[in-house]
């Protein structure tokens, strides 16, 4: 199994380091940004001849991460043209206020649903804040400012940009979340997949792909999820750009992985649905169901590890809050539509 050139500290990570700062740069370089672990989520910096841009930029506290980056390679903030961010969420696009403040000719290129709120993050900060609290909240992400409107281009379905010698194509891909898009990069025929095709964390890789797909709040569709996965394979891309975490070169292996998966979130969803359970029970019941599968499915890998549940965790906790949600929201719409046959459905 050769997935994993970044692990941490391995010959073949070092080895990839040097060659990547000596030769021209066809491969995007992954930016460690150390968000709650050591490669738990990256940014990528992709560089042609006088130009970079960013693919992700996790939160603020990453920015001088990402601007060391940057320096290595020989660029200087004035060089970046674009900050791309997949979707919003805050590990992923976190950072982008401040990451565009250092780079002054930098725009940022977005679905048009997330655009929306990088321009005005308002309800972005509230709904976070809810979720973690203000404490923990500063902790994670730092500060979030609203973006100047004319620095934000929105990108279109299959619209395709010129980047030197790249073409980068961004194709819109929901089941995660609504404002969900991929890019793929035509010189590295790799594409960059931020939450659309799983989490496959490197200490997880030791015997054999490990990879699983996040179901978190509050827009997981296990339909438009596999679709999703489809349209990445349709692609012809023969390497996933992972933000959590890295290199991923075999995507028939992980596509198969990552269907099971679904497979049984849509068979939990549906019995959820019918479930008696409310409120914060529901989520326990989701919860109770998910922990399950896990543990079946790293103790099948061999990974069934203390350290594989404290990595895990997080990502096991949201992905049954985000199964919860919708059923509560999939009960909410059956509910008014058998009150209102008239009423449009709300997904
Ligand atoms: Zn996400």
């Amino acid at each position: 199994m050769s997935f994993g050139p970044f692990r941490f500290g391995s010959p073949a990570q070092k080895h990839y380091i040097e060659l990547s700062m000596n030769l021209p740069m066809t491969l995007p370089l992954t930016i460690d940004c150390n968000y709650v672990l050591p490669q738990f989520a990256a940014a990528y910096l992709v560089a042609e001849q006088e130009r970079a841009l960013f693919v992700e930029n996790n939160t603020a506290h990453a920015t001088p991460r990402l601007l060391r980056a940057l320096k290595e390679k020989g660029f200087a903030p004035e060089q970046v043209e674009y900050l791309i961010v997949t979707h919003i969420h805050l590990d992923h696009a976190g950072g982008t206020s401040k990451l565009l403040s250092a780079c002054p000719n930098a725009t940022v290129l977005a679905h048009p649903r997330a655009a929306t709120h990088l321009i005005d993050p308002t309800r972005l900060i509230k709904s976070a804040k809810q979720v973690y609290g203000d404490a923990a909240f500063d902790t994670l992400y730092g500060e979030i400012l609203p973006i100047d409107a004319a620095r934000v281009r929105i990108m279109g379905d299959q619209e395709v940009l010129k980047f030197g010698a790249r073409s980068l194509k961004f194709i819109y891909t929901r089941g995660h979340a609504n404002h969900h898009f991929c890019i793929h990069d035509s010189e590295s025929n790799g594409i960059f997949t931020g939450d659309s095709f799983g989490l496959a964390y490197p200490l997880l890789q030791r015997n054999g792909l490990f990879i699983f797909p996040t179901t978190s709040p509050t827009d997981f569709d296990p339909l438009e999820a596999k679709l999703s996965i489809q349209k990445i394979l349709d692609s012809g891309a023969k390497q996933a750009f992972l933000t959590h975490y890295g290199v991923l070169p075999d995507l028939q292996n992980a596509a198969n992985q990552l269907l099971r998966h679904l497979d049984f979130s849509e068979k939990l969803l549906e019995a959820a649905i019918q479930s008696a359970e409310q409120d914060s029970a529901l989520d326990e019941w989701c919860l109770k169901r998910l922990k399950q599968y896990f543990q079946e499915t790293l103790s099948r890998q061999g990974l069934d590890t203390a350290e594989a549940w404290a990595l895990l965790k997080m990502d096991i906790e949201l992905n049954a809050a985000g199964i919860a949600h919708v059923a509560r929201k999939r009960r909410q719409n059956f509910l008014r539509l058998r009150q209102n046959p008239l009423t449009k459905s709300q997904t």
